[in-house]
């Protein structure tokens, strides 16, 4: 499966037919039977799930979700309650792309992380995190440890410092998913690290895959690969999403 696929890409493609197909069709290639849709919440006036519908009864052999993946900010939880509440889903995803105003994932602003220790910036972003998950809006918290996407580091046990977000995400009843889009970051490694997957399991989160594909080149990208690290990390099952129910499917 591939829970995180921007059909949207950022606004590149458009609700219809012939611009969603592509996307399907590269999950029908690469052997993936269920994706699920969550282009950005800034984008929600242009989803359009009859479309997807039309288009993804050409393509049988995968199941296709909705959800929506939501930029958490803190104190926008009655906006985000308001949104979700016009959005029929399966699921919603919460990711933090934000430190107050820096949007610190945009390459454009990289030079920000420049203002912080990296102790101190990984401890509020996690913060942050905890926030997302504790406010119980999201069935799924999106690339768990973004905030290492340009490759700064902390000193300090990765761990420990995001123990405030995975005992948040438990609390909640949240996945966590594993990303693929990491690694075609500078990072090069996958949404979350091996040691905080392994903390995640060991903590009982459920887990999803996904590629956060912006292009249909990307859909189920390396999914294999993330299929073996789960493993790896002691998940033999991974979690999917009909109505914000959750169902278990073996790795
Ligand atoms: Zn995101
Ligand atoms: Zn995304």
């Amino acid at each position: 499966m591939d829970y995180h696929v921007h059909s949207l890409g950022h606004a590149a493609f458009r609700p219809i037919p012939a611009e969603i197909a592509p996307f399907l069709e590269c999950a029908r290639q690469r052997g993936i039977a269920e994706i699920g849709l969550a282009d950005h919440d800034r984008y929600a006036a242009a989803f359009d799930w009859r479309a997807v519908r039309e288009t993804a009864a050409t393509y049988p052999e995968v199941t296709v979700r909705f959800g929506v993946e939501v930029d958490y900010r803190s104190g926008g939880k009655p906006a985000i309650r308001a949104l979700l509440g016009t959005l029929p889903r399966d699921f919603a995803t919460g990711s933090v792309h934000n430190i107050g105003e820096w949007n610190f994932d945009h390459p454009d602003h990289r030079d920000g992380f420049d203002r912080y220790d990296p102790d101190e910036l990984y401890r509020i972003y996690f913060g942050e995190v905890a926030a997302c998950a504790a406010s119980g809006l999201f069935q799924i918290i999106g690339h768990l440890d973004l905030i290492k996407i340009w490759g700064h580091r902390p000193r300090g046990d990765v761990v420990a410092l995001a123990g405030v977000a995975l005992r948040a995400i438990a609390g909640a009843g949240a996945a966590v998913e594993l990303s693929t889009a990491g690694l075609r970051r500078p990072v090069a490694e996958t949404y979350p690290s091996l040691p905080l997957l392994q903390e995640a399991y060991r903590m009982n989160i459920p887990l999803t895959l996904s590629s956060d594909a912006h292009r249909p080149e990307e859909v189920g990208q390396e999914i294999d690969l993330a299929a073996r690290i789960a493993r790896q990390a002691g998940y033999r099952t991974v979690t999917g999403f009909s109505h914000c129910r959750s169902r278990q499917v073996e790795l």
